[in-house]
């Protein structure tokens, strides 16, 4: 059997990045030794990120479907909560999808290392595992998958009524008045399943709106529906100041009003994710990080030591897993001597809200900042059939086209199942499709999925049942 000193590669973290270049590997043929703190693969991700807030915002939406039934004719009590079962329930899917990542790991007979990685030379590292004991590994090649935490405001207290979204999802308490300060992609998924549970919500944003960078359009339907679940939703505002007093934390706020003050039962701060490259020792590797805090990499996801690569969170925007499981690969690969490229059109993004948002490649905006020529093909969910049944009008579909050409450049959609709609956006834009390809394409009826042929259609004032751009 290989030792772990003998590994020819070494993944340092095994969240979506690193356990997916790691099985990769293996099968690629090397020997792989995996490294991470939990006991089994997983990361952020898996544990406390994607999978734990997807399972309560699955309740959440629950929760809002029954309400919405009575529009329908079927009324449901108020439901009641049980905060017990609701994190077991979350706990399970955990539990059963990182202990599964465990077995696949065994069957490709990787070795798992439970514990922290440093490097302390260009061909040496020292694990601690979960006892403190300290151990030397020798490594060929080392992918470096360390991932990001929470970003903290210096202004705010340590105390654990200031939370972050690890500890958000851990659920301590459904809080009366909960601050979500920030609203990106964390800040409107957590007020979401907040709001949900029955905590009367205020998101607090710096800029003007929810999800900066996102194209408008498609962020419109979520303000508008999101403005009904929560208490209030102060944008161009900036917290200035926080206490705790007892159980409550007080907080002072500037925005277009100037300031104020307003008390709450707990905060929820989501100001963005910063990686995880501080303590891993880049250091005893020469390695130094960009201005973002990011490690420079080429398209092979090498960094400047050819033996040594970077991929997901530590290694650029955007700090998605699907984007971190895809150059885990592609550095495996080259680790395993293949001529392999991280390049993609796109990289879909996926709010999992009420109405979900979701985009991929150029967005409108995109193209005005950066002059290129496009035709924007839009869709109104009010006119699809699927989308009335479902008593969902709020939503829509837009196609970003190059004006000479027709190729679909960029997709976005805002509606309920947006995220598994845009893959057809991804491969669209991914094969080089024009709009015409999306639009000749028979899509089943009645289905939302209508909406993207129907937005394609609309990039030339085709739309059978759309005659607005
Ligand atoms: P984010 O960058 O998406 O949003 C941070 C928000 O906080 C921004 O809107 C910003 O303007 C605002 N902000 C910054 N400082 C502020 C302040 N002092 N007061 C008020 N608002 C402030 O970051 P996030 O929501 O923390 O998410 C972090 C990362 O995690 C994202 O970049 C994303 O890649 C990833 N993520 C993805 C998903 C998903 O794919 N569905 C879900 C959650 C997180």
């Amino acid at each position: 059997m290989a030792t772990a000193d003998q590994a020819q590669l070494v993944v340092v973290g095994g969240g979506p990045g690193g356990y997916a270049a790691a099985f990769h590997a293996a099968d690629l043929g090397l020997r792989v030794t995996l490294i991470d703190p939990e006991k089994n693969p997983g990361g952020v991700c898996l544990y406390r990120g994607c999978i734990p807030s997807k399972a309560l915002l699955h309740v959440a939406g629950v929760i809002a479907e029954a309400k919405e039934a009575a529009a329908a004719g079927v009324s449901f009590g108020a439901p009641k909560i049980d905060l017990d079962a609701l994190r077991a329930f979350k706990g399970g899917v955990v539990e059963r999808l990182t202990g599964g990542l465990g077995q696949l790991s065994r069957a490709r007979k990787i070795t798992y290392v439970q514990g922290r990685a440093r490097f302390t030379a260009a061909n040496t590292l020292e694990v601690t595992g979960p006892e403190g004991t300290k151990t030397s590994l020798d490594f060929a090649q080392a992918i470096i998958a360390t991932g990001s935490r929470a970003a903290t405001l210096r202004n705010l207290p340590d105390h654990e009524r200031v939370m972050n979204s690890r500890q958000a999802l851990d659920l301590p308490e459904v809080p009366k008045r909960l601050l979500v300060v920030g609203g990106g992609y964390i800040g409107v998924e957590m007020a979401s399943v907040y709001a949900a549970l029955g905590a009367r919500v205020t998101i607090v944003e710096l800029t003007g709106g929810l999800l900066p960078g996102a194209d408008r359009d498609l962020v419109k339907p979520l303000e508008i529906r999101i403005k009904g679940v929560l208490e209030a939703l102060w944008l161009n505002t900036k917290v200035t100041s926080a206490k705790v007093q007892g159980k409550t934390v007080t907080v002072e706020v500037e925005g277009p009003d100037g300031k104020k003050k307003e008390t709450f039962d707990r905060l929820l701060v989501a100001v963005g994710r910063v990686p995880n490259t501080k303590d891993i020792g880049l250091e005893a590797l020469g390695i130094t990080v960009d201005d973002h805090g990011f490690i420079p990499v080429d398209l092979a996801r090498r960094t400047k030591l050819a033996h040594i690569f970077a991929i997901g969170d530590v290694a650029g925007q955007p700090m998605l897993a699907h984007k971190a499981s895809h150059e885990g690969q592609v550095a495996a690969a080259a680790a395993a001597g293949k001529k392999v490229a991280f390049e993609p059109q796109a990289i879909p993004a996926v709010v999992f809200t009420d109405p979900e948002v979701a985009w991929c490649g150029l967005t409108e905006e995109d193209a005005k900042r950066s002059g290129v020529d496009v035709k924007v093909g839009k869709f109104p969910w009010a006119a699809s059939g699927r989308a009335l049944t479902m008593g969902r009008s709020d939503g829509l579909t837009k196609v970003v086209a190059e004006a000479a050409s027709g190729r679909v450049l960029g997709v976005g959609v805002v509606g309920p199942g947006a995220g598994e709609l845009i893959a057809e956006g991804v491969l669209a834009v991914e094969m080089a499709a024009v709009a015409e390809d999306l639009a000749l394409s028979i899509h089943p009826h009645p289905t939302l999925s209508e909406t993207l042929m129907e937005a394609a259609a609309s990039v030339f004032g085709k739309s059978l049942h759309y005659l607005g751009r």
